[in-house]
């Protein structure tokens, strides 16, 4: 029997995935399950290692298959040659492999980094406001118009009360809520880290892109459907005053 080969990609796919969306998907989920979140951070790690030792192995393998080939015919003939150049195959996939794990993870060691440093100080920047519709409402302190919608909260600037009627400032926490009940921080996140790991990909570019105009649309078809369309209108004169920046 011979080295199935096939396996190292396959393998070295899996390690590829859980290395990458472990530290995404993963990190601070399993607060309030702790035991459960323990056990799926070391399966995922362990079956990482596996697929790791399961693919050295294919390889190892292979190259005594090669040895075999190789013994089994003469020096420098046809076979002896394409015995050879098969028993690369398996360090090339492995090589290949290793060069594309080491290159996803620099790029999204910053991002995680970044994320890690930014939270704690909007964690305490932010001031709870009011509840609307059941998803927490708080204000950052920013002297303009400002809104933005997390997994689970909506955020606005101190300001915007001030500048924006009672409509339109309804209007605003009617689209921001639009996208919390979307989910569409999550969706947005996805297509960015799509976009980190493959930058030079045009297509990535423009699915981050689509993403986030398809959010809009559908927070704004929610706003209006829950405004009516008499206080519909309002959505309109904030995004007036938002100027060039969105919400
Ligand atoms: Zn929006």
């Amino acid at each position: 029997m011979s080295a199935p080969i096939l396996l190292i990609p396959i393998a070295l796919e899996w390690v590829l995935l859980i290395t990458t969306l472990a530290p995404v998907a993963l990190v601070g989920r399993f607060n309030t399950r702790p035991r459960l979140g323990l056990a799926i951070w070391f399966g995922s790690l362990l079956s990482a290692g596996l697929a790791t030792g399961l693919a050295l192995v294919v390889a190892i393998w292979s190259y005594f298959d090669t040895f075999v080939a190789l013994e089994a015919s003469l020096f420098g003939d046809s076979e002896w040659f394409m015995a050879l150049a098969v028993s690369f195959g398996p360090w090339l996939a492995l090589l290949l492999g290793g060069v594309s794990l080491v290159l996803v993870q620099q790029r999204l060691e910053p991002l995680v980094q970044t994320a890690r440093q930014i939270k704690p100080a909007v964690d305490q920047a932010k001031q709870p406001l009011l509840n609307f519709m059941g998803t927490p409402v708080f204000a950052i302190d920013l002297p303009f118009a400002y809104a933005v919608a997390g997994r689970r909260e909506i955020m606005v600037s101190s300001a915007l009360q001030n500048v924006l009627n009672t409509d339109a400032f309804a209007a605003v926490l009617w689209h921001e809520l639009g996208h919390v009940r979307g989910r569409h921080f999550g969706l947005k996140k996805l297509a960015r880290l799509v976009r980190v790991l493959s930058p030079t990909m045009a297509a990535s570019k423009a699915l981050v892109l689509e993403v986030e105009r398809l959010c809009e649309v559908v927070a704004d078809d929610y706003a209006v459907r829950n405004l009516g369309n008499k206080k519909a209108p309002a959505l309109e004169s904030a995004r007036a005053i938002f100027k060039d920046s969105a919400f």
